[in-house]
């Protein structure tokens, strides 16, 4: 389960990040969301240890992570999907692949996490030879998504997977992550301007706001609370499920 609180962190002398807390247990997925500054990037680079927080804690499994360095956090079970799906384009998809199974906590061939994450996205099972620029944007995200299951996480945080995708593929995505959390017992936190799709995946919300926390509950009692759907889900939001 990852634990943070009181996770402040910015730029040089910007302070982004106020305080955030945030918890998600094993098997359960927190959907960020919040406007477009609102500090969900920073949040992620916070937790990965891509950005070192200048307060604050964040705990994996009873560990504390703070302040260690993107590989060290890597190593111990957090892997950070970054916007933008960064493939590397010009390496195979299975290179890219193989790519992400170095930090790997437990024992395993990496053939058996390789055919993992093409049983979660068979549409790359017929690409592995091909260069991962020349896949399309959703494969690409799946790409990327399979990097970081091939070090078997913990802990898979994901900024914006759905960013420029078909319906379709969203839908396929997310399906994927629904699978992984409660067939692989994994926490998630995605990071989504996607509402409506986040909000069918998600057990948990949190909506930020300059930086700082300012609603959090299931899905179902966001949509009902007036002053978070006036204020952050858009006028005509009814229903998490339309
Ligand atoms: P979006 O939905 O647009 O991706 P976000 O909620 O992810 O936004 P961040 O990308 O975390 O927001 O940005 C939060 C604030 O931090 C913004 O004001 C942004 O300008 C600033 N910021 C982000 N990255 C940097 C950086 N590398 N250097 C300085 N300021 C930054």
């Amino acid at each position: 389960m990852l634990d943070v609180s009181g996770l402040s962190a910015g730029y040089d002398k910007l302070q982004v990040l106020h305080e955030v807390d945030l918890t998600v247990p094993d098997g359960q997925l927190l959907a960020v969301i919040g406007a477009n500054g609102a500090g969900k990037s920073t949040l992620l680079r916070a937790l990965s240890g891509l950005l070192r927080p200048t307060a604050g804690r964040v705990m994996l499994a009873g560990r504390d992570l703070t302040g260690l360095a993107a590989e060290a956090i890597a190593a111990a079970g957090l892997a950070h999907v970054p916007e933008n799906r960064l493939v590397f384009p010009s390496l195979t998809v299975s290179d890219n692949l193989a790519l992400g199974g170095w930090t790997r906590r437990r024992s395993g061939t990496a053939a058996a996490r390789r055919a993992h994450v093409l049983e979660l996205f068979p549409r790359l099972a017929t690409r592995l030879d091909q260069p991962a620029g020349t896949l399309s944007g959703g494969e690409q995200q799946m790409v990327a998504i399979g990097r970081g299951l091939m070090a078997e996480p913990k802990v898979l945080v994901l900024d914006e997977p759905s960013l420029g995708l078909a319906p379709r593929l969203v839908a396929e995505i997310f399906a994927a992550l629904a699978q992984l959390k409660t067939e692989h017992d994994l926490a998630i936190v995605l990071v989504e301007q996607n509402v409506r799709a986040a909000f069918r995946v998600a057990d948990e919300v949190v909506v930020m706001d300059r930086g700082r926390v300012v609603a959090t509950g299931s899905p179902d009692a966001l949509v009902g609370d007036d002053r978070v759907r006036s204020a952050y889900l858009g006028g005509n939001y009814s229903t998490a499920t339309s």
